[in-house]
């Protein structure tokens, strides 16, 4: 079934039963091995079983799905007639839906891949056209590909496979009725693989339900996947994607490491993140699979002699170095799986020496944060990054040490007379403190210790469960779930921290809990079960959110629409009068 491994094609990839042009694809974006969950699942998948996988956002998921659906859309060929898709891959939000999208069609470039995001929210006309052109690879959320399905725009018939990806967070959505209709229109003989990121019993019995002998794989363990933790402070901070490189150059200004690797994930984004950091004046350089060893080894040779103080690498490159002296590990993106966590910082803190871990999040990683706390019991301390204020302060520090230091040092002081016919000639002129600060900004200065043209880097709230320490909250299944119409119980237990909006749309204008649910998680960080109680009465509804993303939501919904119509958003007029 498989074709013989593209000549450059990346070793790890190689092995999988992939075609040439997708292995092309892998080895063109820069991927350098599969993540754990790709080298499980792909060869089964590939063979037309049914999975069920336990993976989170940031495990790389994605691929092991779309590669299996691109190879199966490829060697079905000609033999696809009409233009019913031979793939549905259903997802909770539309942020998702579109994310989706662009992975399967940067795989599938090199197969013409024909892929189309289909969700609430955009006009429906324009999906049906897409439909009727033709479409391989359909990426919905439920509620719309139910819309599409009634209206007979969606045809379900020439269905090869099809996803659940996120499956829990979609039964948080309300989204299980709705997933149940659907699976009752897929044909017999069609291969279902379903992906969660937790699996609680409801998911299970939709799973034995609707999944004939699936292959089981999980990717976060539960069980302790290291030993003893070790010496290493470890922090996450949670960073928008966009405002990542400026978030590391902070904490690099922060901490000022001695030596430091960062890992990213792949070629492209070392280079490109190397550039950056040393657009801001550190000194980095890039190690990754594409280079020569002789290369690598000269920039090791750099690392070590202090000729440069950080590398950017992925995790291949970067396997069986032993740097000595490395004082900081930060993890660009969250590892794929816990066990390269643990891999990647033991790095530092080796010989009783204190290391620091540093990984930067991104909003809808949390859950594979969560998964590797729980995987090594680490504590791993979500922390605010440092701000504008901070970086200044950190760096007049610097200044007045490096002073301080230059005061102190008895040998400098004869240097230090050469300048005393300036201090006085001016003093002559000025105040003596003023010569003494207009002299110390320049050498704050000169020492690129001057901070401008930051960008502001806006705070993402910390939910709850990203808080704890990775053992209390464990997904036990229970949480209430919204069902159609009427007053709903939220998926929360408590209602601590959480506001109040008022949005004036509601059953009169067929508004439901899942499409209140599908506009916030879809337009905000929010997912599904960080959203409260939902109120629904005829002519408005009621939505509980924690407090410190209510502005953001409220922005958020200002924008987009609510089945189809602007309605007003904000703050309940009882909850701002508290
Ligand atoms: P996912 O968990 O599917 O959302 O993927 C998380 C991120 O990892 C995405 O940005 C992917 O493009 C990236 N990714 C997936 N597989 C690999 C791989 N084998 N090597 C490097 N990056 C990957």
């Amino acid at each position: 079934m498989a074709t013989p491994a593209a000549a450059d094609a990346v070793p790890g990839f190689a092995e999988l039963p992939l075609r040439e042009e997708l292995l092309d694809a892998l080895a063109r974006l820069g991927y350098e091995e599969p993540t754990p969950i790709q080298r499980e699942a792909i060869p089964h998948v590939i063979e037309r079983r049914d999975l069920l996988g336990q993976a989170a956002t940031g495990t790389g998921k994605t691929a092991a799905f779309a590669l299996p659906i691109l190879q199966r859309m490829v060697e079905q060929g000609e033999q696809r007639e009409g233009s019913a898709p031979m793939a549905l891959v259903l997802v909770p939000t539309r942020e998702l839906a579109v994310q989706v999208c662009e992975a399967v069609h940067r795989y599938g470039r090199d197969v013409g891949v024909r892929v189309l995001p289909v969700y609430g929210g955009q006009p429906i006309g324009r999906q049906i056209r897409s439909l009727e052109r033709g479409v391989d690879v359909v990426v919905a959320t439920p509620g719309r590909a139910l819309d599409h399905m009634n209206r007979g725009t969606l045809a379900l018939d020439e269905l090869a496979m099809t996803v659940l990806d996120e499956a829990d967070e979609m039964f948080d959505m309300g989204f299980a009725e709705d997933i149940e209709t659907i699976m009752e229109e897929i044909p017999e003989g069609c291969q279902t693989v379903l992906f969660s990121a937790t699996m609680p019993p409801r998911i299970e019995r939709m799973a034995s339900g609707n999944l004939t002998d699936p292959v089981r794989i999980q990717i976060a363990r539960e069980t302790s996947a290291a030993g003893e933790a070790p010496l290493v402070r470890q922090s996450a901070y949670v960073v928008p994607r966009a405002h990542k490189p400026a978030a590391i150059g902070r904490l690099l200004d922060v901490e000022s490491p001695t030596a430091t690797i960062v890992f990213c994930r792949t070629r492209e984004e070392v280079d490109q993140l190397s550039e950056v950091l040393n657009g801001r004046g550190h000194r980095s350089e890039a190690l990754h699979g594409g280079m020569s060893q002789e290369q690598r080894d000269r920039t090791l040779g750099r690392l070590r002699a202090g000729t440069i103080d950080l590398v950017v690498a992925t995790d291949v490159a970067a396997r069986g170095l032993d740097i000595e002296h490395l004082s900081h590990v930060v993890n660009y993106n969250v590892p794929s799986a816990p066990d390269s966590y643990v891999h990647r910082i033991g790095r530092v803190g080796r010989a009783g020496r204190e290391g620091v871990a540093i990984t930067l999040v991104e909003p809808r990683e949390h859950r594979m944060l969560k998964a590797i706390r729980r995987a090594t019991d680490y504590t791993i301390t979500v922390q605010k990054l440092p701000t504008i204020a901070d970086i200044r302060a950190r760096r007049l520090e610097l200044t007045t040490a490096a002073l301080r230091e230059s005061l102190l040092d008895d040998e400098a002081e004869d240097d230090r007379e050469h300048f005393r016919v300036v201090v006085e000639t001016l003093a002559d002129e000025f105040d003596v403190m003023e010569v003494a600060l207009a002299a110390v900004k320049l050498a704050h200065e000169a020492s690129g210790g001057s901070v401008d043209e930051e960008e502001e880097i806006p705070e993402v709230s910390i939910k709850p469960e990203q808080k704890d320490k990775g053992r209390k909250q464990r997904d036990n299944g229970k949480r209430g779930q919204r069902s159609e119409g009427g007053e709903q119980r939220g998926g929360r237990e408590s209602t601590g921290g959480m506001t109040r909006l008022f949005i004036g749309a509601g059953r009169g204008a067929k508004v439901r809990p899942q499409d209140l649910v599908g506009a916030i998680t879809g337009e905000s960080e929010l997912r599904g079960r960080d959203i409260g109680h939902i109120e629904i009465a005829e002519r408005f509804s009621l939505v509980e959110v924690p407090a410190a993303s209510a502005d953001e939501v409220i922005s958020a919904l200002k924008n987009t629409t609510i089945k189809g119509r602007k309605a007003p958003v904000r703050r309940d007029a009882k909850e701002s009068a508290k």
